[in-house]
């Protein structure tokens, strides 16, 4: 293996690293969170953020001598050399993914305060009614909160409280049993519909194959200010809500709940 970029990598420093990781065999693949998790043999795990635009992928083998020699402009930071002569290639133009390694003991600690994760067993509506109640928190930022629901990010935030018709802006709390359940609902599905379109590619995601994802195809509200909801026809809005820009569409997601007390109406800032 190689690092062309020393930031890249987390835990430990780039030059244990390099040291450790040759020979180790890949036995299972798994994620959690935002966390892309690769057991290896010598009880290490490999674990892959790529947050902006890091992307895997895979290269063919390269002739003699030219196995590290990935063109220029796909921003390589850190390249694997496989058994078979093929690369595993971390490109990531920003800068901003990294990849760790962990002994597997020490694993839970490094992943430590990560919330529910949204498509396992352990989410259930009993279990996220319990995280939302008592906090005064608006619904979007906890849904992008990684220590309660773990995993969701602005896109599919927004587009899980658009399928609930649930206003960005309104408390946690004050959200009713029916809506908890519809957000609940929605979370799955959002998230599911992103795995099956291949992921939302704006402008680099790709798989491992270098295929972009079809999501943003698919997507109700994310990227859509000023364009008609395909719901009701009104022209969504965004708005910057902790610092993270939100779209909603302000007839089928209301702030004010019809048959609940809603004593804070909030005027929608463009
Ligand atoms: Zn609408």
């Amino acid at each position: 293996m190689r690092v062309n970029w020393a930031r890249t990598v987390a835990h430990p420093d780039a030059q244990t690293f390099c040291a450790e990781l040759p020979g180790a065999e890949a036995l299972r693949i798994d994620r959690r969170a935002k966390f892309l998790l690769i057991y290896l043999s010598g009880e290490q795990t490999l674990v892959i953020h790529r947050r902006m635009t890091g992307n895997l992928l895979i290269f063919p083998p390269a002739n003699d001598g030219e196995a590290w020699e990935i063109v220029p402009d796909m921003h390589a930071r850190v390249v694997f050399l496989l058994d078979d002569g093929r690369r595993l290639v971390f490109t990531d133009p920003r800068k901003f993914g990294r990849v760790a390694l962990y002994p597997l003991a020490e694993l839970a600690s490094a992943l430590s305060g990560l919330g529910l994760e949204p498509l396992s067993e352990a989410f259930t509506l009993e279990a996220f009614a319990k995280l939302l109640a008592g906090r005064a928190r608006q619904i979007k930022p906890f849904l992008l909160d990684q220590s309660q629901v773990a995993g969701i990010g602005n896109i599919y935030a927004d587009e899980a409280l658009f399928r609930a018709g649930i206003h960005p802006l309104r408390r946690a709390d004050s959200l009713t049993r029916e809506e908890v359940a519809r957000l609940h609902e929605a979370i799955q599905a959002v998230l599911e519909l992103g795995i099956e379109h291949g992921g939302t590619s704006f402008s680099r995601h790709q798989d491992i194959w270098g295929q972009a994802g079809w999501n943003r195809e698919h997507l109700q509200v994310y990227d859509r200010e000023d364009a008609p909801c395909l719901r009701c026809g009104t022209p969504l809005v965004r708005m910057v809500i902790a610092q993270r820009s939100a779209h909603f569409c302000p007839t089928c997601q209301p702030m004010a709940v019809v048959g609940a007390l809603q004593t804070q109406p909030i005027e929608v800032a463009r």
